[in-house]
């Protein structure tokens, strides 16, 4: 079995003050019993090093550039992500894709760009409503999964993380429900096994409107390794408590 993973995903909110006290309340939470993570944008990442120093919770980006190095403007490479201590990277975020036109080859890239730099790539698939309703759910997943194998190969698979986020559960506070949440990831567990000898203990985090109250409910469904959280790990209690109910 994969070990449970809880990561805080803070999308493009923080100040330098607001950041201390989430920072400072995370800190002083003591033994979580489980891998926590917090993905901050690239600007707080060595603010938060130094929040954390003493911590179990360790640091992620929110992206990372597919190029190693070179005449990329804007962009931040893997090796940059690790020198500040990161040890994860979204990739392939929903809204990566639909605001900023990233497709499916280039979230393969991105996720081997990330193991390159010894980064664990945080990999997110998910269909939007209109695909679930027209019965396209396992179809798009199963692209959006087969595009990331076709970069790193079957046993590369071994070293990332993936996580399930259903585009119309994200900030809507609308979470999948469990049965949704267990079919969806039972196929991604099922697709694991057919290209990689270490299937069971590659994480599946779900993610999508995960609060306090209903994470239990989502951690306990079958094939459910921990959970990628937007809007709660914004506050430290509501984060805490989604940790410790993994
Ligand atoms: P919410 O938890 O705010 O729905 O966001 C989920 C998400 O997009 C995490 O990456």
């Amino acid at each position: 079995m994969a070990d449970k993973l809880v990561a805080g995903n803070w999308k493009m909110h923080g100040s330098l003050a607001a950041n201390a006290a989430l920072l400072g309340g995370l800190a002083s939470a003591g033994e979580l019993g489980v891998s926590c993570a917090v993905c901050v944008p690239y600007p707080y990442l060595a603010q938060a090093r130094q929040c954390l120093e003493a911590a179990s919770i360790v640091l992620g980006a929110q992206d990372v550039s597919e190029f190693a190095a070179g005449a990329y403007t804007g962009e931040v490479s893997g090796a940059m992500l690790a020198e500040f201590g990161c040890r994860y990277a979204i990739v392939g975020h929903s809204e990566r894709r639909a605001l900023f036109g990233e497709d499916d080859a280039t979230v393969g890239r991105k996720a081997a760009a990330a193991l390159a730099a010894e980064l664990v790539p945080i990999v997110c698939v998910g269909e939007t409503l209109a695909e679930r309703d027209a019965g396209a759910t396992l179809a798009v997943i199963r692209r959006q999964l087969d595009a990331v194998a076709a970069v790193l190969g079957g046993a590369a698979l071994a070293r990332v993380v993936l996580a399930y986020e259903p585009v119309w559960a994200i900030g809507t506070g609308r979470s999948a429900t469990p049965v949704q949440v267990g079919e969806v990831h039972g196929a991604i567990r099922a697709w694991l096994g057919e290209r990689c000898a270490q299937a069971a203990a590659v994480p599946i985090l779900y993610g999508g409107s995960v609060k306090p109250d209903n994470a239990a409910e989502l951690f306990a469904v079958k094939d459910v390794d921990g959970g990628l959280v937007g809007g709660a790990s914004l506050v430290a209690e509501d984060f805490l408590a989604i940790c410790r109910a993994a």
